[in-house]
């Protein structure tokens, strides 16, 4: 069995940034990112830190904004300034939001060209084709993943396991744009396993760890577990990892696989703000000269 690390992609991904980053710096300004934290959700805390860890690393400029205590009009008037703002590249809003944050009052004030998470409704945009600005990070990284290893996509029958907006349904269209043959499924889905056990290729982003056993494998197909769980202070996929390696032909670890490559997938949606906004700017300079 493969196991898809997300170590080596990333590690691809990082030198591929550390360059562009390089440049951007070396020709007007270093990118930034503003991570903004409503709430004190432990979980959203060590993601935001993470994700600002790695991008300083990678000379990405990185605020982090924490609203412990918010009104949903104080959260959208922070976003709707950062939006404005035109040294921000990315925004990045943590979810779940606090109880009495709903997502529809507050993620319309985050500008979609600086949308690095994807949460803003471009599934639109790759529903009808259009270009979006700047992709869903997870389904992203889970691309970029498959793509890394390998794993055919043309022709194949992939099955996913969740189907929200910020992973399944996008990642069903980018599975879609790929050629593969896509089955959906959710939580009122009838008889799970008769689906996953035709999937080539499994993704599953439910939330519910345990929920995919070897038995509902296909031998040899690619699973990813997209997961993340926290279960007796281990952290855990949605996987049953012991019996599903033992039929899969391909397994992401958790931690350690499509985790990683999310991080890397946000500060790269940033860059490429960033490069856009950046070129926009010495077009509109070269116009104006
Ligand atoms: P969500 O709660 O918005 O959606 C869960 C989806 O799973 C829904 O479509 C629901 O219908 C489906 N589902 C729930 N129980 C099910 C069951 N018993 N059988 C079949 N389908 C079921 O969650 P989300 O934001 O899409 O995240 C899903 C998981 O992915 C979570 O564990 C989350 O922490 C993780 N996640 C990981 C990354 C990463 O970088 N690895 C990024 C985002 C989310």
């Amino acid at each position: 069995m493969i196991l898809l690390e997300g170590k080596s992609p990333a590690a691809a991904l990082r030198a591929d940034l550390s360059a562009r980053v390089a440049a951007l710096a070396a020709t007007a300004r270093p990118p930034r990112l503003a991570a903004v934290l409503a709430g004190s959700d432990q979980a959203s805390d060590l993601y935001m830190k993470r994700k600002a860890r790695v991008g300083r690393e990678l000379g990405i400029a990185v605020e982090e904004h924490r609203l412990p205590v918010a009104t949903a009009a104080e959260l959208a008037g922070l976003l709707r300034r950062l939006s404005l703002r035109s040294d921000v590249d990315g925004i990045l809003l943590e979810q779940p939001l606090p109880c009495g944050i709903a997502k529809e009052q507050v993620l319309h004030a985050i500008d979609p060209g600086k949308d690095v998470d994807g949460t803003t409704g471009q599934t639109h945009g790759l529903l009808t084709g259009a270009p979006v600005c700047l992709a869903p990070a997870t389904p992203l990284a889970v691309m970029r993943l498959l793509s890394h290893y390998a794993i055919p996509l043309k022709g194949a029958h992939v099955v996913i396991v969740g189907h929200s907006a910020v992973v399944g349904k996008p990642l069903a269209l980018m599975m879609l744009a790929a050629d593969a043959t896509v089955t959906v499924c959710h939580k009122e889905t009838r008889d799970l396993a008769a689906h996953t056990r035709h999937a080539d290729v499994l993704v599953v982003a439910a939330g519910v760890p345990g929920l995919i056993r070897g038995d509902m494998i296909r031998p040899g197909a690619a699973v990813v577990d997209v997961g993340i769980n926290l279960v007796a202070g281990r952290t855990v996929g949605d996987v049953d990892f012991e019996s599903v390696a033992a039929v899969a032909g391909a397994l992401t670890p958790v931690p350690g696989g499509v985790g990683p490559l999310t991080t890397l997938t946000i500060l790269a949606n940033t860059v490429a703000g960033a490069e856009r906004r950046l070129l926009a700017a010495d077009a509109g300079a070269g116009a104006a000269d």
